[in-house]
């Protein structure tokens, strides 16, 4: 299995290369070559299996020899162990033919967790075979760097450096990063914002000398292997639902496009996914552009559903690369205006190709509260923000015909003020999580200073 890059100008990669390197040389994101198919036998042979034989199905076909059959199946076993649901990615019903896709039991309470467990044990599989180690530095905006410190905490072959904007993540998001008390993990409160954060993590990997010193990887949900993980609840939530015999819908909170990505690789290697639904907050680039064909950028307004802030959505990239029948050298040119011009128009075709594909919708502030508070009065089920938006957008493509799944992408413990808010009750972190507010908390505060943040990395890391 070969991957290759969204701008075509990179060298093609085997999967091992391709998940260590992160993005494309050439500026692109790495996707297979061609898509792996399962035919409707293997598909219905899924169904009720355990969460870890599915995965291990579903994503063999993309390994190639990089990691043997005994290997990878136990790296599965390792990934999932440590959620607190058996199902893994247990399924609620909501209403009439409205499901819930709950994504949120692993040990940071977000669906992330799903690929970043993963490829934990995959990087230190891969780098301890190798002889090798590396430094993962990710900028966040909470949930991302949580999921990371938890998935790389105590392994010999890595270093996890985490940049969060000081003062600027919830609570229960700060605990996360800041009371692993293992020596590989460093959290590092950046004096700024988000973007600060972002812009010093590229300045890094810009710098090639410090780069090769410190032998940084990225994890961020460019990484192929990011997005391979999350293909696997798709399959396991529709075939439970009677795919491939009776297609489904989904709609998913979308921010930087690796989600909703992942359904449209499920329905690429054959599952029946009749829709994908884009559902965004009040920064709606992605609805902008499904309903006129025009990708612009405006500003980010913060809102109540963090996690989707984004106006970059990377992964929209892949979308755009078969959409254009890819045309590497044409995504290049739409990236480039972009950057220049902060946007584009979408070709005519192109656009057709992803309405056929998604549909999409935007929830407000309002209605977001609103879909928390009805929905806790209607069926008992406390979402998230983000899940609320789901659900929200969903409504509007609910029919008798096709189920529709809604993936709920974290915890409401994790937003407990927007919820609390909606609903006159403050959500308690799962039990096994208690203990978090008592922990004794590291971190390592910076400020906004290249020099300064690459030398403060090389003081700390292992060698
Ligand atoms: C990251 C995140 C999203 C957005 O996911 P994308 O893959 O970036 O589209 C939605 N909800 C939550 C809670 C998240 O952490």
């Amino acid at each position: 299995m070969r991957y290759v890059s969204t701008r075509g100008e990179a060298p093609a990669l085997g999967f091992e290369e391709t998940m260590l390197t992160g993005l494309a040389r050439d500026g692109g994101l790495y996707v297979p070559e061609t898509i792996p198919q399962l035919s409707a036998a293997e598909i219905t042979a899924l169904a009720g299996q355990p969460y870890e034989d599915i995965a291990f199905r579903v994503m063999r076909p993309y390994l190639g020899d990089s990691f043997g059959d005994d290997e990878f199946a136990g790296i599965i076993a390792g990934a999932y162990q440590s959620f607190g649901h058996e199902a893994r990615a247990p399924l609620v019903q909501l209403g009439p033919n409205h499901f819930l896709l709950e994504l949120f039991h692993g040990p940071t309470l977000a669906f992330k967790d799903f690929a970043m467990q993963l490829i934990g044990q995959l990087f230190q599989s891969a780098l301890e075979r190798r002889g090798e180690r590396v430094t993962i530095v990710g900028a966040t905006s909470g949930d991302t760097g949580s999921a990371a410190i938890e998935a790389f905490r105590g392994l010999d072959a890595v270093d996890v450096v985490i940049l969060f904007p000081d003062g600027r993540v919830s609570e229960v998001q700060r605990r996360q990063m800041t009371t692993p008390d293992d020596a590989n993990v460093h959290a590092v409160a950046l004096e700024g914002d988000f973007d600060d954060c972002q812009a010093a993590l590229k300045a890094m990997f810009n710098d090639f000398a410090f780069r090769d010193r410190v032998r940084l990887a990225a994890v961020n949900s460019i990484n192929w292997a990011r997005v391979l993980a999350q293909v696997v609840y798709y399959f396991s939530s529709a075939t439970a639902l009677g795919a491939p015999h009776r297609p489904v819908s989904f709609t998913v909170p979308t921010g930087n496009f690796g989600d909703i990505f992942a359904g449209y690789i499920a329905r690429q290697m054959g599952l029946p996914i009749e829709k994908l639904v884009i559902a965004t907050n009040q920064n709606d680039i992605l609805h902008r552009t499904i309903a006129t064909g025009e990708h612009v950028k405006a500003g980010v307004t913060p809102s109540i559903s963090p996690s989707m802030d984004i106006q970059v959505s990377s992964n929209f990239e892949r979308a755009l690369f078969d959409a254009y029948g890819r045309e590497g050298g044409a995504v290049g040119q739409l990236m480039q205006e972009l950057a220049e011009k902060g946007g584009f128009p979408v070709s005519q075709g192109a656009l057709e190709t992803l309405r056929e594909i998604y549909a999409s919708g935007r929830a407000s502030e309002e209605e977001t509260s609103e879909a928390i508070r009805a929905y806790h009065r209607r069926t008992g089920e406390v979402l998230c923000p983000h899940s609320a938006i789901g659900v929200h957008v969903a409504e509007a493509h609910l029919n008798e015909a096709t189920p529709m799944i809604t993936l709920a992408t974290a915890h409401p413990a994790k937003f407990p003020d927007a919820v609390e808010a909606a609903t006159g009750h403050r959500p308690p972190l799962p039990a096994r999580m208690a203990s978090l507010y008592e922990r004794n908390e590291r971190v390592i505060k910076a400020i906004n200073d290249l020099p300064a943040l690459e030398a403060l990395i090389e003081e700390r890391i292992a060698r």
